[in-house]
């Protein structure tokens, strides 16, 4: 009897030290959140709210290998292995924000790396498709996005330079990996009215392209500055 006693406070203590430092491991997390979302982003100039909102909402260090997480939030980008590296949290948002994603919007990512940017448009768009080269990292993106309960992203291992043709047209498409030059066949996979946004030139001097395809067909394509991304595999 007294014993059980004993051993019921003794859980009950250890219970609730588990569940502060759990509370307070979650509120350093989201301490780090608000403040890269300050200091890296509204700072920088982007005051997009959904936007903001959604940085703040989403678990970055959930999509970066436990070797990296203390730097999650970091203003750089950051290694997954394999040759990629989820991009600086300041160069999502600003993909994003060019991307201009609305709710109705079937989206395709090229370069699906961790699944972070993936989460975030898929909090903004009706249906993402992501195509990731490398088995393993679509392998555990994939198991990231359903842990985390991103349940209208669709992950695929394979060659994003053919795109989905599948699924095609898409109304946004966004390249998170470097071609030399504009992939047509992506090009061909945009809606009419629809919008890619794509890092194009040889590494390290690649240029941020905004790529629109009007109503007619016509395609303009706009500088917005540059960038350094990963090589897209195949070229
Ligand atoms: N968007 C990612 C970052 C991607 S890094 C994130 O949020 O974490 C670029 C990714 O493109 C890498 O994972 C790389 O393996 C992938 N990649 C390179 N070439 C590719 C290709 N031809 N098709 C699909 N993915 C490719």
């Amino acid at each position: 009897m007294r014993w059980s006693g004993w051993a019921g406070a003794a859980f009950t203590t250890v219970a609730g030290l588990l569940v502060s430092t759990l509370g307070l491991a979650t509120d350093r997390w989201l301490r780090q959140r608000t403040h890269m979302v300050e200091e890296q982003i509204e700072k920088r100039g982007i005051h997009n709210p959904e936007l903001l909102r959604i940085l703040r909402a989403t678990p970055r260090h959930r999509f970066v290998p436990p070797q990296v997480r203390r730097f999650a939030y970091d203003d750089t980008p950051l290694p997954l292995g394999y040759g990629a590296t989820i991009s600086q949290p300041y160069i999502v948002a600003l993909m994003t924000n060019l991307l201009e994603v609305r709710k109705h919007h079937r989206v395709l990512e090229v370069g699906t790396g961790s699944g972070y940017q993936a989460a975030i448009l898929a909090q903004m768009a009706e249906q993402v498709y992501t195509v990731e080269f490398v088995p393993e990292l679509a392998a555990s993106a994939e198991a990231t996005l359903q842990e985390l309960g991103y349940r209208n992203v669709i992950v695929r291992q394979g060659d994003g330079r053919e795109g989905w043709p599948d699924q095609a047209p898409f109304d946004r498409i966004m390249v998170t990996a470097s071609p030399a030059e504009l992939p047509l066949t992506l090009v061909d996979q945009l809606a009419p009215g629809g919008r890619m946004i794509i890092p194009v030139g040889p590494s390290q001097n690649q240029e941020l392209t905004v790529i629109d395809k009007h109503a007619n067909g016509a395609i303009t394509r706009t500088p917005a500055g540059p960038v350094v991304f990963v090589p897209l595999r195949g070229n």
